[in-house]
């Protein structure tokens, strides 16, 4: 366990201290399923003992105060029932069909509780014997907890496992990484959080087995499945596609590359594909491989690719219009936008055009607003993205052919007009933006 990998880990050391006990031996378990995360307790030392023996008045760990019979009632009700299933009324028959393992509820065990209910149950053992239950054995593998009792005649016996087992491997082990992976949460901050409440859960070596062994088979047979009912949807139509690459690590040495492409009407991803990134090849021919591979599993799919609508990669618009001259090709407004923005930043950088940061979010602006307001009309988006260079230099009315002849803003209040920071026409900044 790499306790030091986190930072808090001394504060994890003195909340596990919490009603703590004397240190309990360990040993392999005899149990031939996993070798790396289970421990059992010897016999003896986790004796069954009362509430009393408990008590250790040279013990430095916390003590809650006793609750007097009002406060524990209060503290027996959900104080955050929200939902109705919280509350169950109704008795449900122990005999019932047993549910999904996934589907099934799930429940924290205090170990106090466990042994309150080990108190409750005659040892039964083959000879019928009635004889009380004094001690117990556990024994754990991650997650999994199997407890073993003796009698006070001797008489052992398992008596209860806290999870399915499929063969050798309990369930709730392999259920709990695929949570944490399918959640997108970190294994260290996961396990991190069973440290910090005491919780017996697996390692990473389990993680990871678990990962390769279940998950991503998992995973892949899903998405094949997904993917051959989405390509059914859409096979009927010609496709107007989306398509965007993500790196796993953007902008510092990336190892992979995601090409998606995704089906604007269903909003379902379609294809996809996952490349190396090398150092022998540039960003950008792994993002033409992604492209080429995405779209090549479509077409053997005979889908049919009408538009594809993309960023402003240079790649991907000479690839579009060498290899797939059938295919129109589309770019979208938001990365558009961001990267015209990124532009006016990089021209803001220049000496004396400081005054172009204040423009940055406008220009954004007017180019969604130029490309919502242009009924589709390819010239009337042009004449309105252009008049921008109009109002940057408080000119709001400029005439001419088009049917943009003015701002659509009404008129701007004097204080307004003062305040703006408005480029000179001619000037380094307005030739750097006009750029
Ligand atoms: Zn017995
Ligand atoms: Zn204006």
């Amino acid at each position: 366990m790499e306790v030091d990998q986190f930072p808090i880990s001394i504060l994890t050391h003195n909340i596990t201290n919490f009603g703590s006990q004397n240190p309990k031996n360990e040993r392999n378990s005899p149990i031939p399923s996993d070798p790396i995360c289970k421990n059992s307790v010897l016999w003896g030392t986790s004796a069954l003992q009362t509430d009393d023996e408990q008590d250790d008045p040279n013990d430095s760990s916390f003590h809650i105060n006793e609750l007097s019979e009002d406060e524990e009632e209060s503290f027996l009700v959900p104080s955050d029932a929200e939902d109705e299933d919280d509350v169950k009324h109704v008795f449900q028959d122990i005999d019932s069909p047993l549910e999904n393992p996934v589907d099934e509820e799930k429940y924290l065990v205090f170990e106090s509780c466990l042994k309150k209910l080990i108190r409750m149950i005659p040892c039964m053992s083959e000879t019928k014997c009635t004889s009380p239950l004094t001690q117990y054995r556990k024994e754990t593998i991650g997650s999994y907890l199997s407890v073993e009792v003796r009698c006070q005649s001797g008489h052992t016996r398992l008596l209860w496992e806290s999870q399915p087992r499929h063969g050798y491997q309990p369930l709730g082990n392999v259920l709990l990484s695929a949570a944490v992976l399918f959640s997108g949460s970190s294994f260290l901050t996961s396990q991190h959080m069973f440290k910090l409440l005491n919780v017996k859960s697996i390692d990473k070596t389990t993680y990871y087995k678990n990962q390769s062994m279940y998950l991503f088979p998992a995973i892949n047979h899903h998405w094949k499945e997904e993917q051959k009912a989405v390509i059914q949807n859409i096979r009927e139509r010609p496709l107007c596609l989306a398509g965007d690459r993500q790196l796993d690590n953007p902008g510092f040495s990336p190892k992979y590359s995601v090409y998606s492409l995704m089906d604007v009407a269903s909003k379902k991803i379609c294809s996809f594909s996952v490349e190396p990134v090398t150092p022998e090849e540039t960003l950008e021919d792994s993002e033409k491989v992604g492209f080429q591979k995405a779209m090549g599993e479509l077409q053997t799919m005979n889908a049919e690719v009408k538009m594809i609508v993309t960023d402003r990669s240079v790649a991907i618009q000479e690839l579009l219009k060498d290899d797939y001259p059938g295919i129109v090709h589309l770019v979208d407004l938001w990365h558009l936008s961001k990267s015209i923005g990124n532009e006016v930043l990089m021209a803001a950088k220049h000496k004396d055009c400081e005054v172009l940061y204040e423009w940055v979010e406008a220009i954004r602006n007017h180019i969604w607003w130029s490309s919502c307001t242009c009924s589709k009309n390819p010239d009337l988006l042009i004449h309105k993205w252009k008049s921008v260079l109009q109002h940057v230099t408080n000119v709001h009315e400029w005439g001419g052919d088009s049917d943009c002849k003015a701002c659509h803003h009404p008129p701007l209040p004097e204080e307004v007009v003062k305040n703006t920071k408005w480029l000179e026409k001619n000037s380094l900044p307005m030739n750097n933006s006009k750029r």
